[in-house]
């Protein structure tokens, strides 16, 4: 096989050393026959080896690593991979159907996503490289998991700098009829074909379960239905999971019409808005910022409130600016805790640390005149692992505030 030779800088192969999975284009002394999209073996300045990953020029992260071992990337090895990803869910407590099989780089699989979906396996394909294993991945996963229906959303805009254009569509299997109902406890409808992401933030599961444990807490001591305001909604996540156990007056808030749509289905599929106890789940569409300080002005309250606002900084040179606006929506959000509720807030932009957010949220904090206590760190649900070697994986960081 004539696998093409990246040769790395002398004094740049220590990240690769530690296992880091990049490889940035100042690292590179020189590419002997390596082909976008296909396997390279990398070499220290000695022409010792010293990784085996795969190529794209085109690509900011001009060499993704797939091993550090002198071993062929194979079919043995696409088995052994995709097997340790899946296997490693076996003990997981989803409570249900839905749950991330392959997280990329922290499943050592640079540029794959795999997402299941009750009897749909949905898989995203981030490189060049993965885009053109995608028969033999979708191959891989129907034997692996028994599941038969695979269906492509790689429509991120991270492959236009990989110099690829959107895939969507079937791979294997058939299509769902309508909506894929999945569970967590609660039941939603999920749009693989059109929603966000793969279809549903999955990463969020147990952050839901917490609001609802919390919010089970506090209907034990009261007989009133609980008030929860859930900010950037999607399709009622949050407000769903809240409802499950008890009575809860939801006001939800997104700016999209098709995510407020579903969430209005999955309100219903859950039994929510039975009047008899006191429950409701409002949908409002509007802006997020707006409709904050439209509540802070009304001087509403509610017992506890959820932010989970899209991605603001997509690289580290917009961290002042996303800085700044979650700033402005935790401040807000502070105004309408009622005394002894909970602020959940998150941010999933990796290029804000956790550190970072805290230190934000705790300036909006001091700005609204309030008292707060860490009552949890939050942060992605389990089978969303992030590898050790590669803090990059760590997008999603959030906190449970007690606020006084
Ligand atoms: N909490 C949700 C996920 C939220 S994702 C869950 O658990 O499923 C972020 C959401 O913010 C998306 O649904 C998007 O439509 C919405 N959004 C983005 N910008 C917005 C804005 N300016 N105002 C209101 N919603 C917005």
């Amino acid at each position: 096989m004539t696998e093409g030779v990246v040769r790395i800088k002398r004094g740049r192969e220590k990240p690769i050393r530690k296992r880091h999975p990049w490889v940035f284009s100042g690292a590179i002394a020189h590419a002997e026959n390596a082909a976008d999209g296909d396997l390279v073996t990398l070499v220290d300045h000695k022409n010792r080896f010293l990784a085996r990953g795969y190529w794209n020029s085109k690509s900011q992260i001009q060499a993704r690593i797939l091993s550090w071992r002198d071993e062929p990337i194979d079919a043995g090895w696409w088995r052994k991979m995709l097997a340790r990803a899946i296997d490693s869910r076996a003990g997981l407590d989803a409570g249900g159907d839905a749950y991330r099989l392959v997280n990329a780089e922290n499943d050592f699989i640079p540029g794959l996503i795999v997402d299941r979906y009750g009897d749909w396996l949905v898989l995203q394909a981030l490189t060049r490289y993965i885009d053109g294993q995608k028969e033999r991945i979708a191959d891989l996963l129907r034997e692996l998991t028994g599941i038969e229906n695979v269906y492509e959303r790689s429509d991120v805009e991270a492959r236009a700098k990989e110099g690829l254009g959107p895939a969507v569509g079937l791979l294997r299997g058939r299509m769902p009829a309508d909506l894929v109902e999945i569970s967590e406890g609660a039941r939603f409808q999920v749009d693989i074909a059109r929603g966000h992401k793969t279809g549903f933030y999955l990463d969020q599961r147990e952050n839901r379960r917490a609001l609802a444990d919390l919010v089970g807490d506090r209907l034990e001591s009261t007989a009133e239905p609980v008030s929860l305001l859930n900010i950037f909604c999607y399709t009622g996540g949050f407000a769903v999971a809240a409802g499950h156990f008890g009575s809860v007056r939801a006001v939800n808030v997104d700016s999209s019409y098709a995510a407020l749509e579903l969430a209005e289905a999955n309100f219903a599929r859950n039994g929510y808005d039975a009047e008899a106890h006191g429950e409701s789940a409002e949908l409002i569409q509007a802006d997020a910022f707006d409709y904050l300080r439209h509540c802070v002005d009304e001087a509403m309250t509610f017992d506890f409130v959820v932010l989970d606002p899209p991605k603001f900084a997509r690289h580290k040179g917009q961290t002042q600016r996303a800085a700044r606006g979650y700033k402005d929506l935790n401040l807000s959000a502070f105004k309408l805790v009622e005394e002894g509720g909970y602020l959940m807030t998150f941010s999933c932009s990796g290029a804000i640390s956790r550190e970072l957010f805290q230190k934000i949220v705790f300036s909006a904090l001091a700005d609204a005149g309030r008292e707060a206590q860490i009552a949890r760190q939050l942060s992605a649900a389990a089978d969303h692992p992030v590898a050790l070697t590669f803090p990059e994986g760590e997008y999603l960081k959030g906190l449970m505030l007690r606020v006084y």
